[in-house]
């Protein structure tokens, strides 16, 4: 095995290309739900108030985990979204409805009946909405710090295309807590993998202007997927632009091709290279580095935002 790009100590073990192990190596497997988790009471929860989450859109592998422990990544502004991004498995088209005016109450008291001290929410893209869902997600911080006073809230924003500024100071003028917008991918794929509306330095751009536009000491944080086809020194140059723009949290997980329609894996990349991830984003100076196979955006946000509000350093799983 060789690692991808720098591969600096001899000793790191490098990536599998899946062209020569097409299955899930050791270090992607996941534990089913077990019934003595929280995983079933959640989701009655949740599928009872008729909310969505990213954790059941996306097919992410963690659910049995993060369900287990309680918690989720609530998906407001409904479930088709107006992008098509190569490696998402959320559904595309045109939305049928406006936003749900009821979801962020319904979402508040869901959350509070969970008993969340974290509330991490995302969306689809609404490019269809004329703000595009700025004032949605404002509704919804609003409902959940009423409702839950003592909680965080961290939103997942998508880029508000060609509404960006206005819909900055609407959802920050509500004071979450944490302001994540996802890079995704290195430069060089950004295009490909996120088709022509979406820009890598607009994604920068936001999430500097996040900080310049809160008149609070919000929390920025963004994500990076890895096995696309970008090369490890790829990774470290986003890692570095992120800090460039301010950027305090970042995430970094192994891509998994939710269907045949969607991007191929290019490679499994090893724990050691996660490893390798979090030491050069230690060196860069983010609050918090979360860098594993299974890590994701919302992965264990509580603690996230714990390590870099307190100073606790960079974590990999
Ligand atoms: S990592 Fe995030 S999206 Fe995945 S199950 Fe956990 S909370 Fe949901």
């Amino acid at each position: 095995m060789k690692a991808r790009g720098s591969g600096h100590n001899p000793r790191m073990q490098g990536s599998l290309p899946v062209a020569d192990r097409p299955r899930r190596p050791e270090w992607m497997k996941v534990r089913a739900p077990s019934a003595d988790s929280r995983y079933f009471e959640v989701r009655e929860l949740i599928h009872g108030q008729h909310l969505h989450t990213i954790c059941e859109e996306a097919r992410c592998p963690n659910i049995a985990e993060c369900w287990g422990r309680g918690t989720a990544t609530f998906q407001i502004l409904g479930e088709t979204c107006t992008r098509a991004c190569r490696y998402c498995y959320v559904h595309s088209g045109k939305p049928e409805h406006p936003p749900d005016p009821l979801e962020p109450l319904r979402l508040a008291n869901t959350a509070a009946q969970m008993g969340l001290e974290h509330v991490v929410v995302t969306s689809v893209d609404r490019d269809d909405l004329s703000d595009k869902g700025a004032a949605h997600y404002a509704a919804t911080i609003r409902a959940l710090k009423h409702k839950l006073p003592q909680a965080s809230v961290e939103v997942l924003t998508p880029d508000f295309l060609g509404h960006e500024e206005e819909a900055l100071h609407v959802v920050l003028a509500e004071r979450p807590e944490v302001f994540n917008h996802n890079i995704e991918t290195v430069r060089r794929l950004h295009r490909r993998m996120r088709g022509a509306k979406a820009s890598y330095d607009k994604a920068l751009w936001l999430l500097a202007r996040a900080k310049e536009v809160a008149d609070y000491p919000v929390l920025t944080k963004s994500g990076i997927i890895v096995g696309l086809g970008e090369t490890n020194d790829e990774v470290v140059a986003t890692m570095r632009d992120l800090r460039e723009h301010g950027v305090d949290v970042v995430t970094i997980g192994q891509y998994l091709q939710p269907s045949s329609r969607h991007a191929t894996i290019d490679r499994w990349v090893h724990p050691d290279e996660f490893r390798w991830f979090r030491e050069q984003g230690e060196e860069l100076g983010f609050g918090s580095v979360f860098s594993g196979p299974l890590v994701r955006s919302s992965y264990r946000a509580d603690e996230q935002k714990h390590a870099a509000a307190t100073g606790r350093g960079a974590v990999a799983y």
